[in-house]
C-alpha cells in the first residue's frame, strides 16, 4: 500500500493542455516543474490510498470534480513562472 496525492497526477495530466495556451511561457523542463510546483500548492491536497487499483474509481471521480480548481491552480502558476523565471531567458 502508498499514499499517493492525487493532485500530483491531475496536475501532470493537465499541465500540457494549460501550457499550450500560453505559447509566451517557457516550457523547458524546469519551467514545467516550477509551475507543477506552484499549482500543487495553489491546490489542498488529495491523499488516497492506493493498491492493486481498488481506488481507481475513486481518483477518477476526484478527477472530474477537482479538473477546474487545478486548471486555474495552473494558470497562476503560469502568471508566475512566466514572470519570474528561475533561469535567464534562453537565446533564440
Ligand atoms: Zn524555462
Amino acid at each position: 500500500m502508498e499514499l499517493k496525492n492525487c493532485m500530483e497526477s491531475f496536475v501532470w495530466q493537465a499541465l500540457d493542455e494549460v501550457i499550450a495556451g500560453y505559447p509566451d511561457v517557457c516550457a523547458c523542463e524546469r519551467c514545467r516543474y516550477d509551475i507543477a510546483a506552484l499549482a500543487l500548492n495553489f491546490l489542498q491536497p488529495r491523499y488516497v490510498v492506493t493498491g492493486r487499483g481498488e481506488t481507481m474509481g475513486r481518483i477518477k471521480a476526484l478527477e472530474q470534480q477537482s479538473k477546474v480548481d487545478v486548471v486555474c491552480a495552473i494558470t497562476n502558476a503560469i502568471i508566475i513562472v512566466k514572470a519570474t523565471p528561475h533561469h535567464t531567458r534562453q537565446a533564440d
